[in-house]
């Protein structure tokens, strides 16, 4: 038996309502906690966390599922268990690496990673140089922390892609540009990584005219059969990361695999419904086992 707790900020959402149903099918003592109600304790040599009062010092593991509005609060919260010694999934580095598109793209490319040719800049007095990089139009624009499909926009002619490009930055919007692979059209891979396995992995289509596969675009889902190289990249994305758990999403494109985002808390719902794979018990499998280590540690950088 382990004693796991999920970092959630709600016990009714499908992720956290399956997470614990499969730590409690597995016979695991299992605790779902909002981790902006913790409170850390910071002091030398002894970190601690506690939750209304109560000190939360007995976790083996914990399955960290951080939302995007709170990653600094809840990043803090994860790294306060790991210098307790608890074992995390994942850990607070790996969630950060994930959350910024631009950050996880670099990371991914100085491991040769496949990835759309992407341009990232501040200033926007050079649009021409920034659209030629990728190749010209048509190209995608997107927010550096956008989720859903929300703030990602496909230019078709130039023109069009200077005015989005003005727009977001009048806006202080962080934005990259990227290639638009053509070949994928209105799909993409989710593949659920859990240990350096894929688990589980959806196809997913977009409907009618609409170029975004996101599932809160209205795109439908269904398995999908993934090639060696699709699996072998899915895997080396989550594992340069550093993510024990990952989504991590791919275009099919004539020049193979081309991973566009990674995501730490991939949702549950949207694959175990179009796969029929017990994707939380195979994220308990992974932590359980692990033991919260006894041993004096310190909170100094090394
Ligand atoms: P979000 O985080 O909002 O989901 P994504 O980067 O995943 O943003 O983009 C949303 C969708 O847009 C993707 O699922 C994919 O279908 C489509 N898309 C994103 N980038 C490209 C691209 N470079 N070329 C073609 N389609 C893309
Ligand atoms: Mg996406």
């Amino acid at each position: 038996m382990t004693r796991i707790a999920i970092l959630s900020q709600d016990p009714t959402l499908y992720s956290t309502r399956r997470l614990r149903e499969a730590a409690d099918e597995l016979g695991h003592d299992v605790r779902v906690v909002d981790y902006l109600r913790c409170t850390i304790h910071v002091r030398a040599g002894k970190p601690q966390v506690s939750y209304q009062g109560d000190l939360l010092d007995d976790f083996d593991s914990i399955v960290a599922r951080i939302g995007t509005k709170h990653t600094i609060y809840g990043t803090a919260v994860v790294r306060q268990f790991e210098l307790m010694g608890t074992y995390v999934a994942n850990s607070s580095q790996a969630i950060l690496n994930a959350r910024d598109k631009l950050r996880s793209l670099q990371i991914l490319s100085s491991e040769g990673v496949g990835l759309p040719t992407t341009g990232y800049a501040h200033s926007t007095q050079d649009h021409s140089g920034l659209i030629r990089l990728v190749g010209g139009a048509p190209l995608v624009i997107k927010l550096v922390e956008g989720t859903q499909g929300i703030g990602v926009v496909l230019a078709d002619t130039e023109s069009a892609a200077k005015s989005v490009i003005e727009a977001f930055r009048g806006l202080d919007a962080n934005i990259l540009v990227q290639e638009f692979v053509k070949e994928s059209a209105g799909q993409d891979l989710r593949c659920f990584v859990v240990d350096d396995k894929v688990v589980a992995s959806m196809l997913r289509k977009a409907t009618g005219t609409e170029f975004r596969a996101n599932i809160h675009r209205g795109a439908t889902a269904e398995v999908a059969h993934l090639t060696e190289e699709e699996t072998r990249t899915a895997i080396q994305a989550a594992k340069v990361l550093g993510l024990k758990v990952a989504g991590v999403d791919m275009l099919r494109s004539s020049r193979g695999p081309l991973v566009i985002e990674v995501n730490a808390s991939p949702g549950l719902e949207g694959i175990e419904k179009a796969t029929g794979v017990d994707v939380a018990g195979a994220i308990i499998k992974s932590v359980a086992g692990k033991r919260l280590k006894k041993t004096p540690i310190s909170v100094l950088a090394p």
